[in-house]
């Protein structure tokens, strides 16, 4: 680093150890910066930190969601299942930091209440909820985009006198479910992850639905030991392949459309799609599934079908048939058993839409149609998605600019990892990045800040910052392409879950390759215009 006009305690400032927090604080300090990382938890893993709500699990694969940096942790690392729990992968988090000593470099129990710019000295103050106050060349903050936690704007929800729990802030201490009255408000894939999970054990479930989804199998299964041998085998090609590909997924993509065969060709098809794992019914279904309307709803008329034959009451599988959107017009989610859990008698489904919410009370939860008591509500009811962990922050860049202001209308962001007016600030794994399997979208934006730092160190610059003009160009690409893009208006990648949030795209409607090539480009042009 050249000299600082005034010293700073760290080169890179990391807030937040989660999967990308935890890649760019290691690239850091194996390059030789400085370094420190502010996690406002107690523990590392982010994600799999704070939701550790019963059934939550991985609906990447995990050998595909882990890294790829070590091939020695590829090998030293047994996944026991194709998409394994929680417990697993924060298990998993605490090995990486611990193999390659992270630890000693983080600060817990750091929430962070301000970051300001100070132009005189070309570093960031960056202050905590206790006080704490450090000064950073750089910031990357690695704060998630679903990580600030949303609850419904319902009257009451603090007269609730039993245990009630949000699925995003889950305790570390277990919740005792057995024999116990048990509301759960949310089927997003917080939601039916939980239902299934705890349904065997309660006295009584009652779910309360305001938009079913388009829920499909995650199939699941134990990965054996021959199979875990040639997955370590094959370290470098699933290495290459899921760092190269547009999705960040091992998935083969299929060669035909919907309609080039015949209904009993498609249902066929479809049959193996309801058995593939995870995300594979999205990336290898027929190549039209996310541009054609009819495309799409002959998939729909597929999973109704299959919702029928589960679920034997047929007043409750109507009200989990979407109706509002196709299928990825929300973010699909991964199930197992769901549908099944319908079938208990001690499992309720209530409809918001035709009985909406009034208040929580003392005792629970009444709708119009009168009041239900509860021992446990389990809020699963979301995140305010992309920025919401960004300006809860009191960024503050130029002149006191302040990011909730330029950002009042939607995130203006290049490559999603940079804003112009923030010099010397990166936020990878935030809005406008990921758009497939999350950690290895924000590990591309992770070695992109980390380049930019490796140049300036060698070329003795101090300051970073996107000109306007530049950034316009990425922002004008999200704009373009998220018309297109299949995830609708309905769901959060919009914004639509938050009253008042303006309704911009949130991720990158562009994809990996497009994110790649612009930042290979931008590279190559020794960040032309952005240095000084
Ligand atoms: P979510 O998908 O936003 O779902 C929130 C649920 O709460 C929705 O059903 C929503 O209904 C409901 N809700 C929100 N406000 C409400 C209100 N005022 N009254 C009644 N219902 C309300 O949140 P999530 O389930 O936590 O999942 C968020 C994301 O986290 C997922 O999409 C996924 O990306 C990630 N995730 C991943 C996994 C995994 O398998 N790896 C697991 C869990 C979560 P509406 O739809 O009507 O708004």
């Amino acid at each position: 680093m050249e000299p600082a006009q005034s010293p700073v305690d760290v080169d890179v400032l990391v807030v937040g150890a989660g999967v990308t927090g935890i890649y760019q604080l290691y690239l850091a300090r194996e390059a030789g910066f400085s370094v420190l990382m502010l996690e406002a938890g107690t523990g590392v893993g982010g994600t799999w930190y704070w939701n550790r709500y019963p059934g939550s699990r991985y609906d990447s694969e995990s050998y595909t969601y882990g890294y790829f940096f070590s091939r020695e942790l590829f090998n030293n690392w047994t996944w026991p299942e194709v998409f394994t729990g929680q417990p697993e992968n924060e298990r998993y988090f605490n090995h990486v930091v611990d193999r390659f000593d992270l630890r000693r470099h983080i600060r817990f129990n750091a929430r962070i209440v301000a970051e300001d710019w100070d132009e005189r000295a070309g570093s960031w103050i960056v202050r905590a909820e206790d006080g704490m106050e450090i000064r950073a060349r750089f910031v990357v903050n690695a704060t998630g985009v679903l990580s600030a936690p949303v609850y419904p704007r319902v009257p009451g929800r603090e007269d609730f006198k039993g245990i009630a729990h949000h699925t995003g802030l889950w305790p570390k201490e277990p919740v005792e479910f057995a024999g116990k009255r048990v509301a759960v408000v949310g089927t997003g894939s917080s939601g039916v992850q939980v239902i299934p999970v705890i349904a065997d054990e309660v006295a009584s479930l009652t779910v309360y639905q305001r938009t079913p989804n388009w829920c499909v199998p995650l199939n699941n299964r134990v990965i054996p030991a021959g199979e875990q041998a040639e997955i370590k085998a094959d370290f470098e090609r699933i290495r290459e392949i899921v760092t190269s590909n547009g999705s960040g997924f091992l998935h083969v993509p299929h060669d035909r459309t919907t309609f080039e065969e015949t209904r009993e060709q498609r249902w066929a098809f479809y049959e193996t799609m309801w058995r593939s794992p995870g995300f594979a019914k999205l990336s290898t279904n027929y190549t039209d599934l996310l541009t054609s309307r009819d495309a799409n709803a002959e998939w729909c008329a597929f999973l109704e079908e299959k919702y029928r034959s589960i679920v034997k009451d047929p007043a409750t599988v109507e009200k989990l048939i979407p109706r509002d959107h196709l299928y990825a017009g929300k973010r699909p989610p991964y199930v197992t058993g769901y549908f099944e859990t319908f079938n208990k008698p001690h499992v309720d489904l209530v409809d918001l839409r035709e009985t909406p919410m009034v208040r929580v009370t003392e005792k629970g939860i009444e709708a119009t149609d009168g009041e239900r008591e509860f021992d446990i509500i389990v809020w699963a009811t979301g995140f305010d998605f992309g920025t919401g962990a960004l300006l809860r922050m009191g960024i503050r860049g130029r002149g006191g600019l302040s990011l909730n202001d330029y950002w009042a209308e939607g995130p203006m962001t290049y490559l999603g990892v940079m804003a112009h007016g923030f010099p010397n600030m990166f936020f990878p794994g935030g809005p406008h990045g990921g758009a497939g399997n999350n950690p290895r979208y924000n590990g591309d934006q992770s070695e992109f800040i980390h380049g930019v730092f490796e140049f300036m160190r060698q070329h003795h610059y101090r300051t970073v910052e996107v000109p306007a003009e530049v950034e316009k160009t990425w922002n004008d690409m999200v704009t373009l392409y998220s018309a297109k893009q299949p995830f609708g208006e309905k769901s959060y990648f919009f914004g639509a879950n938050i009253p008042g949030k303006p309704k911009r795209f949130l991720n990158n409607p562009g994809g990996r390759l497009l994110m790649k090539q612009m930042m290979a480009d931008t590279a190559e042009s020794e960040y032309k215009g952005f240095l000084s």
